[in-house]
C-alpha cells in the first residue's frame, strides 16, 4: 500500500479541522499551503509545511 501524505491543520489551529491527505506529497502540500492563506490568511512556505506539519502515514 502505498504511503499518504497527510497534514492536519488541527496542529497549526485548534478551531480547523481541515486535513489534507494524499499520495501525492506535492500535491499534500500545495492544498495546504492554499487553505492557510485563504482561509487563515497566513503565508507558510512548502518549505515550512514540510518541515513542521507534514506526516506519512
Ligand atoms: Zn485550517
Amino acid at each position: 500500500m502505498a504511503q499518504a501524505h497527510k497534514l492536519d491543520c488541527e496542529s497549526v489551529s485548534a478551531e480547523c479541522r481541515f486535513i489534507v491527505q494524499s499520495e501525492d506529497e506535492s500535491e499534500a502540500v500545495e492544498l495546504a499551503t492554499k487553505h492557510m492563506k485563504e482561509v487563515h490568511g497566513q503565508d507558510v512556505t512548502a518549505e515550512e509545511l514540510r518541515a513542521e506539519h507534514l506526516q506519512v502515514v
